[in-house]
């Protein structure tokens, strides 16, 4: 049996950078500036740099990020938000919270991304906004969902969380990054995201520059002069030790993508022509920066049955997700019927998410691949 196999191994990520990482936070400890100190906006700028966005607002968490733009926009009570069912709870938890309704959406069978035909004919005339999620590291199929957005007046909010580094590319040839497409794009600084840092964190996009101050605004209880406040707001922020660290590692991301993205051409040359599964679809408009490595089980595999057997080989493998949100009790009338959501059905029941991170060594990754290899063909 090989051992020391994880999903993720940020503690080899960060060995390899640890002196650059240690003397910057060192920095900030020596200066004492953990709040608001000047690292924050020194990521914030590279961030917009890199992303090619003109606002970059950091925040404590992808999850606040999302509540935050929501405020920002100025959605009521009641009104419609739209969103994927095929997602982790803290998109649809935001919407809950703030008394707005979540309308959920079945997903694509190839990309796992909100399905543009049944997302059109979720709007209604109390939609106010649309929260596509580039799951998995792919970009949701964004044209096709800006042309209805501006054709209905909704706001497009893109939770970005599993995606930062990801691009979409339009038809006339234009490129974007994931999170830079609508209104504003949120995203998670948490541990294991695609850019992680030591703790809690989050940011949002924007091109905007009205809806950037309001956002400000938002994030510091509500006001834009110090103790007058203009709007029940919440507090949200980077932390300095945090920014600290994702400026360093932002330097690095995309060769962190790359060695995700290599990591996933040797799954999939290794499950090539192999059945029983279906390697992760590829959408020409997307580039896709794995931020989990998910196969789809044919119906008559054994998903628990594999997971063990990879187990007892110190295989670790997850299952994201394993219940649809329109199933989630927290989710009250909001829930919907499993009829309306065959896809996320189906792949609730036969996703496995195999170890992705930027460690990956061949020989770990060989060893992985042929053991499910080995199961499959011994099933
Ligand atoms: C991780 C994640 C979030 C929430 O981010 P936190 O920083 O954990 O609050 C939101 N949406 C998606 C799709 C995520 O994967």
């Amino acid at each position: 049996m090989m051992t020391g196999i994880s999903m993720v191994d940020l503690k080899g990520q960060y060995n390899r950078i640890k002196d650059e990482i240690d003397g910057r936070m060192q920095e900030v400890v020596g200066t004492a500036a953990f709040i608001k100190g000047p690292q924050v906006k020194l990521f914030e700028d590279h961030l917009s740099r890199y992303l090619g966005v003109n606002h970059v607002i950091g925040c404590g968490n992808g999850t606040d990020a999302l509540q935050i733009a929501l405020m920002a926009l100025g959605l009521k009570p009641g009104d419609e938000v739209i969103t994927a069912d095929f997602t982790f709870i803290a998109t649809v938890e935001v919407i809950a919270l703030l008394g707005l309704k979540p309308v959920l959406v079945d997903v694509d069978p190839d990309t796992y991304t909100i399905d543009i035909e049944k997302l059109e004919k979720a709007i209604t005339r109390r939609t106010k906004a649309i929260i596509p999620v580039h799951l998995f590291g792919q970009c949701a199929d964004m044209e096709p969902i800006l042309l209805l957005a501006q054709k209905h007046h909704l706001f497009v909010i893109e939770d970005s969380a599993q995606a930062t580094g990801a691009t979409y590319t339009f038809a006339d040839g234009t490129v974007k990054h994931a999170g830079t497409m609508g209104h504003i794009g949120t995203t998670s600084f948490f541990p294991s995201k695609n850019l992680g840092c030591y703790g809690d964190g989050g940011a949002l996009f924007t091109n905007d520059d009205a809806i950037a101050d309001k956002i400000r605004m938002v994030a510091n209880h509500g006001m834009r002069v110090r103790y007058h406040h203009e709007m029940i707001g919440v507090n949200s922020r980077l932390d300095t030790l945090q920014a600290a660290v994702l400026d360093v590692k932002l330097k690095y991301l995309d060769n962190y993508n790359r060695a995700r993205q290599s990591a996933a051409e040797y799954y999939d040359s290794a499950f090539e022509g192999v059945p029983g599964l279906m390697i992760p679809f590829r959408a020409d408009n997307s580039s896709h920066i794995f931020h989990q490595y998910t196969v789809v089980l044919d119906e008559d595999v054994d998903r628990s049955a594999l997971m063990n057997y990879l187990q007892q080989k110190g295989i670790p493998s997850m299952i994201y997700y394993p219940i649809p949100l329109h199933r989630q009790e927290a989710l009250g009338d909001a829930r919907g019927n499993d009829v309306d959501f065959p896809v996320t059905e189906m792949l609730c029941n036969r996703v496995l998410s195999l170890p992705m991170h930027t460690e990956l060594t061949e020989e770990q990754l060989g060893y992985i691949s042929n053991s499910v290899v080995e199961f499959l063909a011994n099933r």
